[in-house]
């Protein structure tokens, strides 16, 4: 398969889905444009190739139409910076500026198209609409992995223009790579640990690892519904009483197929859900009313660490308690730290969902693990096994 490294960019001209859709403050100063230098490699490489840039973004969610604080032309210049070349614009992403605006441009130019969610248009996938982007290059490019499980017209319906000229840029190959490296290969012993508020939001990861992990951890509030199906008592903390039957279910296919389920043998519980409620240790099924749980306790911490430190491949996503209060952190912070020594042993772990990635980056160990995705929801619905329209698009699978 072609792909951004053999492929010969020379004189071709190289539309490029990227996500730049990054924060910008009152003054349109970009307050933190790591999507954008994640983008950097795959431009340049393309320039390098001696072709030329066309580059397609999304920016906020503007409802009707353009509006000026949502224009891409806020980018220009720390781009430009950031590319060392100066980029032009085009102030809508089709019609005749961005046409005669894309015929002239040379070898190594970067042209950058007005927000394409101007046009309601985009993220209806409309056929028209992507034909018109199409019009502007000869080959596709897509590195925009956190708008992949979109069917956009520039995500998914724009490749259809390109039958034979369309690539995954560095970022979706890097996210796809990694993220198969633990679903599709992976060394075992394999340990998925998943955590975070709700059963409801992981239940299609969970029975869709079950068949390929060999350790299944859970933590987070979404423990308590499986401690509560098993007959313990959870107090008043987080359950969803209509998961019951679910979570049931997810542990009997477990033990069927030999799966290794833990679920969290004790935990900091708390009478009320703040920082300086009261607390204590508690086995995690004997919890009584008017105390919640929100964090794993020691001996589930130590557990944890000793199956972490045996396992080959590590996905984790969500964390093991109320990692945002610091009484109620210590469950994620010793699960990312012994995420970080197992790397440092030759494990590949993979951390994954926004709120592990936020607690990666709280203990500064984002250079400690093996990859970190910035998928989010597409790389959740990628473990899931749906077909991502982003992927689909290019690969045809
Ligand atoms: P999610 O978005 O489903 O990954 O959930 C992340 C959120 O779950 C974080 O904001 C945590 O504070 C929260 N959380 C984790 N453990 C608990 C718990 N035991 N009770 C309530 N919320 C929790």
């Amino acid at each position: 398969m072609k792909n951004i490294d053999n492929y010969d960019f020379k004189n071709k001209k190289v539309i490029v889905r990227v996500d730049f859709n990054v924060p910008l403050n009152d003054n349109f100063e970009i307050t933190d444009d790591t999507r954008m230098r994640a983008a950097l490699p795959t431009i340049q490489k393309i320039r390098e190739g001696g072709g030329s840039v066309i580059l397609m973004s999304h920016l906020g969610r503007p409802k009707n139409g353009p509006e000026d604080k949502f224009s891409l032309k806020h980018l220009i210049d720390h781009l430009s910076d950031q590319l060392g070349t100066k980029v032009l614009f085009a102030d809508n992403c089709i019609g005749e500026s961005a046409k005669e605006l894309s015929s002239k441009l040379n070898a190594g130019d970067v042209l950058l198209l007005e927000n394409l969610r101007f046009y309601k248009e985009e993220t209806k996938g409309d056929k028209a609409f992507a034909s018109k982007l199409a019009e502007l290059a000869d080959v596709y490019v897509n590195d925009a992995f956190g708008t992949a499980h979109r069917a956009h017209a520039s995500t998914a319906i724009i490749a259809e223009f390109f039958p034979v000229e369309k690539l995954f840029g560095y970022i979706m190959a890097n996210e796809i790579a990694n993220i198969d490296k633990v679903v599709k290969e992976g060394k075992k012993p394999k340990t998925a640990i998943l955590g975070g508020a709700k059963v409801s939001g992981k239940i299609e990861i969970i029975n869709h690892l079950l068949d390929k992990v060999d350790n299944l951890i859970i933590g987070g509030g979404m423990m308590f519904t499986f401690i509560k199906a098993l007959g313990g008592n959870v107090g008043d903390s987080l359950v969803e009483v209509d998961l019951i039957d679910t979570a049931k279910a997810a542990m009997a296919k477990a033990k069927e197929l030999n799966v290794n389920f833990y679920i969290p043998k004790d935990a900091i519980i708390a009478d009320k859900f703040d920082n300086e409620a009261n607390t204590k240790m508690s086995p995690a099924g004997e919890i009584p009313d008017g105390w919640m749980g929100l964090d794993i306790g020691e001996e589930t911490i130590s557990e944890y660490k000793g199956i972490i430190a045996n396992s080959s491949t590590i996905l984790w996503n969500g964390p093991m308690g109320v990692f945002e209060m610091s009484s109620f952190e210590k469950g994620t912070s010793e699960v990312a730290h012994a995420l970080a020594n197992a790397t440092a042993n030759g494990t590949f772990t993979l951390i994954g969902g926004g709120d592990s990635v936020a607690a990666i980056n709280k203990y500064n160990l984002k250079d400690k693990v093996s990859y970190v995705s910035t998928g989010g929801g597409a790389m959740l619905e990628y473990i899931e096994g749906k077909a991502l329209p982003g992927i689909v698009a290019i690969r045809g699978e």
